[in-house]
């Protein structure tokens, strides 16, 4: 199986915010505009707990997984804060 192939029938790794479909490369977390929304002090996190190779043989650390949830978690709460109101819905008499 040539390279090209190989790359055409790999899985994508998609960014691990909540929601999001963009396919990133597999040592990273998030998508950029994500991973741009991350506090610097949870982005350091995550690669100091970074091991090369973790998403090759998809053993991460405890470390990182800890770094990574915080992370994730960040992003929705950053998104939850700037998400519009709904115009219709329940709460709207
Ligand atoms: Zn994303």
């Amino acid at each position: 199986m040539t390279l090209q192939v190989r790359t055409l029938l790999a899985p994508r790794h998609l960014c691990h915010a909540d929601g999001c479909t963009r396919a990133v490369a597999e040592r990273f977390l998030m998508c950029r505009p994500h991973w741009r929304m991350v506090p610097r002090r949870l982005q350091a996190a995550v690669w100091d707990a970074y091991r090369l190779g973790q998403e090759l043989d998809k053993r991460p650390s405890d470390e990182w997984l800890r770094a990574a949830d915080a992370a994730i978690a960040a992003v929705r709460d950053l998104e939850a804060r700037h998400r519009p109101p709904a115009l219709f819905g329940p709460d709207i008499a």
